[in-house]
């Protein structure tokens, strides 16, 4: 994190320090010059009043005339360079001046100067030479302050106004952080107004911030609606899934669970309490034949399908890749339960298997019987008895044959079979009629109790329904008995029951009865001419009427069997 005050600091700081060495430097180099050029023009003229004075008094250049004591020193050096004298210093231990810069220029010129840096660096010499008119030169010389020594005097000053201005550049940098900062923090603390309410002008924001904030409450503006959008997006997602029969789940490439409905919960048994979102798929399902197919679809980027019996439910599982580039990112697995389908194609393959053993039997009989009366086995007194009995069993085929059409005609789902308005008070009373020959020969009292009801259906479905349950009333009724037909209304509902004093249902037989070819005693079955094709008949009538069955039977009492239709 970069701190602001520390970088208004810091930039305070280095523009006092670039400054202060602007200013040293260009203070030192005023200094200097103004020194040296004061010092060049006193030397100049003490020079040439020097000169002047030793031309007109024609007086040589003695102790008497330079004090040593002043900071000028002064040399008479004749025109070959050699020292004639020097206020400083013995002129026998003085080298030749011939080759010193200014001598040169005075031979040359009448007059010359130079400077010298001292070797201590603190001190410059100014030179000035003049050539008299004897041809000697008169040379001055002065120490002055070098640049060096300029700033080192200077320096004191200089860091402690260093130290003040590195104090006041805290102290500013302090102030005018916290002054530029707190619109830009409350820019921060109100960011929420900011971007949710747009208040840009309760704020008070720097012009220079206006253009990205506002770029900000643009793209808060639009984050904000791709959120929604999405949030949308997801919310319909979830929707489909939750509400979707079949179950969904998203597995990653490590077969970890990103995703799953309610419905594959259901039908995998697996715990509402657990989440399995971000768990192994093995921890919601341990079979290891949809873990193996799940492996091979992350293999060979295919779709994979097959059923699996878990819990006692049939189900179809369809695992497809998800991919990407040719890159399996995933796998999606479809869930369908095919409990009720297997069932179906179960009870479709037994009933084939039933429908031709049940022809089989009245066929074997009658062939039987057909060939003792071919081959003369049967005597002459029997063949009536035969053919009596061939008959029969043609009839029982017959009856077969056409339950079987019926039932399929029913359940064939692609014949629309038309509804009207049914007086089923009318259809039930005519049918009961029909009966009393029947009932008559069995000593068995009808009765028929009910008021007039109507009620949308097909009238035949009616017909044969009725019929199917009065007949077995009656087939299962013992002589003496009572059956009763009841129809009336109770609003909404239309409700047929057929009661009857006979010889009951055993307890474990109530369940099945509704199943084809299902009797409860075959041998009774072959007497009364059953095939026991009949209820199940009347379970598809009423299933195919949106109703229901209720069968309460007790053995040796009787039973009653309730239909209810809207
Ligand atoms: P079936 O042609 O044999 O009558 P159903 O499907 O109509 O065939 O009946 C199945 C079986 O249910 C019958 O074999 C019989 O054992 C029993 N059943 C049906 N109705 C009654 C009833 N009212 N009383 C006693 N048993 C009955």
């Amino acid at each position: 994190m970069k701190s602001m005050k520390r970088k208004v600091y810091r930039s305070l700081t280095i523009i006092s320090i670039i400054s202060i060495i602007l200013v040293t430097s260009f203070l030192v180099l005023i200094f200097y010059n103004f020194h040296m050029e004061r010092t060049k023009s006193f030397i100049k003229d003490y020079a040439h009043t020097v000169g002047n004075y030793l031309e007109t008094s024609n007086l040589l250049l003695s102790e008497n005339m330079i004090y040593n004591n002043t900071t000028i020193r002064a040399t008479l050096i004749d025109s070959s360079g050699n020292i004639l004298f020097d206020t400083y210093k013995d002129p026998v231990e003085m080298e030749n001046h011939i080759n010193r810069p200014e001598v040169q220029k005075a031979l040359e010129n009448g007059s010359g100067d130079s400077i010298r840096h001292s070797t201590t660096l603190e001190k410059d010499t100014y030179y000035y030479a003049i050539l008299l008119s004897n041809n000697n030169i008169l040379r001055l010389a002065q120490e002055t302050d070098s640049m060096l020594s300029v700033f080192l005097k200077i320096l004191p000053g200089v860091l402690l106004v260093l130290f003040l201005i590195l104090f006041i550049s805290a102290f500013i940098s302090s102030f005018l952080g916290s002054k530029i900062l707190t619109p830009i923090n409350d820019i921060g603390e109100n960011m929420e107004n900011l971007l949710i309410k747009n208040e840009l002008d309760t704020l008070d924001i720097y012009d220079e911030l206006l253009p990205f904030i506002k770029t900000l409450v643009k793209q808060s503006e639009k984050i904000n609606l791709q959120l929604k959008d999405i949030k949308e997006r997801a919310h319909i997602m979830e929707t489909i899934m939750s509400n979707m029969n079949e179950g969904l789940i998203l597995v990653d490439n490590n077969k970890y669970i990103l995703s799953i409905n309610q419905s594959a919960m259901n039908l995998l048994n697996s715990s509402k309490d657990i989440s399995y979102i971000s768990k192994s798929f093995i921890t919601l399902c341990r079979n290891i034949e949809i873990n193996e197919t799940i492996d091979t679809v992350f293999n060979d980027h295919k779709s994979h399908d097959l059923i699996l019996q878990l819990n006692n439910k049939y189900i179809f599982f369809s695992i497809s890749p998800v991919l990407s580039n040719d890159e399996t990112l995933g796998a999606i697995i479809l869930m369908v339960d095919y409990t009720e389908k297997y069932k179906a194609e179960l009870i479709r393959r037994e009933f084939s298997a039933n429908v031709s053993h049940e022809l089989k039997t009245p066929l074997t009989s009658i062939n039987g019987y057909a060939e003792m009366i071919e081959n003369d086995v049967a005597k002459e007194q029997d063949i009536k008895k035969f053919a009596s009995i061939i008959k029969k069993e043609g009839n029982r085929l017959l009856d077969l044959i056409d339950s079987i059409i019926r039932l399929s005609k029913i359940e064939d789902e692609s014949i629309k079979k038309e509804l009207d308005l049914v007086d089923i008070y009318s259809v039930g009373k005519e049918i009961l009629d029909n009966f009393h020959l029947m009932a008559k020969s069995k000593d068995i009292k009808l009765e028929f109790i009910g008021s007039k009801t109507v009620l949308r259906a097909n009238k035949s479905m009616m017909e044969e329904l009725i019929y199917n349950l009065l007949d077995n009333a009656i087939k299962y009724t013992n002589k003496g008995g009572l059956v009763t037909l009841k129809i009336f209304k109770d609003s909404p509902y239309t409700l047929i029951k057929v009661v009857d004093t006979g010889i009951g249902i055993p307890i474990e037989d109530q369940d099945r009865i509704f199943e084809r070819f299902y009797m409860v005693d075959k041998s009774r079955g072959k007497q009364t001419n059953s095939t026991g094709l009949g209820l199940s008949i009347v379970k598809h009538i009423v299933e195919y009427h949106k109703g229901t069955i209720d069968l309460s039977s007790t053995p040796n009492k009787g039973t009653e069997i309730t239909i209810k239709i809207q």
